[in-house]
């Protein structure tokens, strides 16, 4: 059997939109930050206990239509996760982008007048908003 450092088959399978997937199905432990444009959540999954930071950006151009959006999903530790609780609602994009910069994350990004993209990233760079 292979280790894995981060989750189990069910929460982190190899295939990015699987991984997607799986996303729909995790639970949603903390509520960090709740705009309208900016919203950061811990999720966890049932089967493993791993603990995921999900970020959602949406970035307002004025222009009508459907607005640019993306995710951010990366697996963290339980440190990690007890820190981003204490940070709360104060938490800023600069302690978001310092998270496991050679991590593996899930990113999807849905442009604007574009299909969305379900792909692998590494760290988190938290994306414009408002
Ligand atoms: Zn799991």
């Amino acid at each position: 059997m292979q280790t894995r450092e981060f989750g189990c088959d069910r929460c982190w399978p190899t295939d990015a939109h699987a991984a997607w997937d799986a996303r729909g199905g995790l639970t949603r432990l903390e509520e960090l930050v709740d705009e309208s444009h900016f919203h950061v959540m811990i999720l966890a999954c049932t089967l493993c206990g791993q603990r995921y930071v999900s970020i959602f950006t949406e970035m307002i151009d004025w222009e009508g239509g459907e607005d640019p959006q993306y995710w951010t999903l990366l697996p963290i530790t339980e440190a990690e996760a007890e820190s981003l609780k204490r940070q709360g609602a104060s938490l800023g994009e600069m302690s978001l982008n310092a998270l496991g910069r050679a991590r593996r994350c899930l990113r999807r990004d849905h442009p604007k007048a574009e299909p969305p993209r379900v792909f692998w990233g590494s760290g988190i760079l938290v994306g414009p908003h408002d």
